[in-house]
């Protein structure tokens, strides 16, 4: 029997899962650990509450989970109540899927002044992560900025500009839509240091900015390129530079109409917030992009700023025993090989780039390499226990392990409690969610 433990119940954590059952069948037994309670990681915590589409893949998760080989061990810190070295004395592989929960931070001074916040902290309230569940950003002052051109500024740009109608059917937490109701934001500024053609927005997400009620994106014909030039882009990036031509085309009378500003700013690259205490405004720098590569200009200026969201990617999170690779903000491997029978996939792998789906892929390439280990003989020659041996471990040291059966139950009393339309209450903090399995 070959024993596998992942850490991280997040998509790479459960694609891994899938894989190494494919492969294997009954050949393989597999727990998933999560310092949570509750499956799912990103999906759960960090895709959009308004995009349901995408949080419906853990429906495919699920049916990985629900089967013999699999389990789910929630409420398990790795590297607290168990660390690396106790795993490896009970499973053949371990793969860290733990993802990238930090956020990257600029640098900038001013960054610590009240209501500057990172994407992690930001989108975890709104998702109502327990870590950010009490973060209470303050929204009532006029002008928000989001920095960066990514989805993730797209998602917080468009959560920050609508209704609460256009909540409906999410599963935004209550503490969020009731701050977010009473919002008196009027304007977003997403800040790019680069240009039109170097956003890592996708078209989908991008155009979803011309469909909102009471918003409406605003970008400056002068910073297009010349038309002709989006020959050249890869197709997903021309279709995203098409909808930012078309927001420069909305005439004033429409902006007029509109309650709210999204202000898409390039050749914008910010080098300090100021304030007294509190964030008031962000100092600019212009910039040129040569080659791709933005360089100052010399010439500043200030955009008002009450609400700061940093939204320029994350790196993941130190465990003890295991090498971390400080510059690039993940673990150093190989495909996936950290060290021998310790592997790492997804964004502890790869960084925070793609979609989901992405994690497809990398968590079958994984299940490759392990494969090939245990071929080869690098993983030893078996006897090791597994779940049996982990079991022992938590029942000598107390460890309240959360199961798939709880999670199931977790999940029925978040459905009960959810508001007229909307698919869940999540709840915001761990010992709810551990009260009510019952
Ligand atoms: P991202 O796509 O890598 O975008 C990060 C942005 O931050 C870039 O525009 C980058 O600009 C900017 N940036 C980085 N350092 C900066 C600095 N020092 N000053 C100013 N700007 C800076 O990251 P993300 O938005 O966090 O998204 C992470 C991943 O999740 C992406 O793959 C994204 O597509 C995915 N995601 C997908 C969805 C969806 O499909 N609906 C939703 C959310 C997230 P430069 O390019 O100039 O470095």
């Amino acid at each position: 029997m070959r024993h596998i433990a992942i850490i991280g119940s997040g998509p790479a954590g459960y694609y891994t899962a899938e894989a190494a059952q494919k492969r294997w069948g009954n050949g393989v037994r597999i727990d998933v650990f999560d310092m949570l309670p509750v499956p799912y990681g990103l999906i759960r915590t960090g895709v959009a509450p308004d995009h349901q589409s995408i949080k419906g893949v853990s429906r495919r998760y699920e049916q990985v989970a629900l089967t013999d080989n699999v389990r789910f061990a929630g409420n398990v810190k790795v590297g607290e109540h168990v660390s690396v070295s106790d795993l490896q004395a009970m499973y053949d592989a371990i793969v860290i899927a733990t993802g990238a929960p930090h956020d990257r931070k600029l640098g900038l001074p001013g960054e610590d002044l009240a209501n500057v916040h990172g994407s992690a902290a930001f989108v975890g309230w709104y998702n109502g992560h327990p870590q950010f569940a009490g973060l209470d950003p303050d929204l009532s002052g006029r002008h928000a900025v989001v920095i960066g051109m990514g989805n993730v500024a797209l998602d917080v740009a468009r959560i920050l500009s609508k209704t609460e109608s256009e909540f409906a059917g999410s599963d935004i937490v209550t503490h969020a839509l009731d701050l977010l109701r009473a919002s008196k934001l009027r304007k977003i500024t997403i800040l790019g240091r680069r240009g039109p053609h170097q956003i890592m927005m996708t078209p989908k997400e991008l155009g979803e900015l011309m469909h909102l009620d009471r918003a409406s994106p605003r970008v400056d014909k002068a910073d297009l390129p010349d038309e002709a030039d989006d020959a050249l882009l890869e197709p997903g990036l021309r279709k995203a530079v098409s909808h930012l031509r078309s927001f420069a085309a909305i005439p004033e009378s429409i902006h007029g109409e509109k309650d709210v500003e999204i202000d898409i700013d390039f050749f914008a690259s910010p080098v300090e917030f100021e304030g007294d205490g509190r964030v008031e405004r962000v100092k600019v720098e212009r910039t040129t992009v040569q080659a791709g590569r933005a360089s100052g200009t010399g010439e500043y200026y200030h955009v008002p700023a009450d609400l700061v969201v940093s939204c320029i990617g994350y790196h993941s999170a130190h465990i003890p025993e295991v090498p971390f690779d400080e510059r690039a903000g993940r673990f150093p491997n190989d495909e996936g090989r950290i060290l021998p029978g310790l592997y790492c996939v997804g964004w502890a792998r790869r960084g925070p780039s793609g979609t989901i789906g992405t994690n497809r892929p990398d968590g079958y390439g994984v299940i490759e390499r392990v494969a090939e280990d245990f071929d080869s003989g690098a993983l030893g020659t078996g006897g090791k226990q597994g779940r049996a041996a982990f079991d022992q471990l938590a029942e000598a040291r107390g460890l309240d392990v959360v199961t798939f059966r709880d999670w199931k139950k977790i999940e029925q009393a978040e459905e009960a409690a959810a508001r007229e339309g909307a698919p869940r209450e999540k709840f915001v903090d761990v010992e709810a969610m551990i009260r009510a399995r019952g």
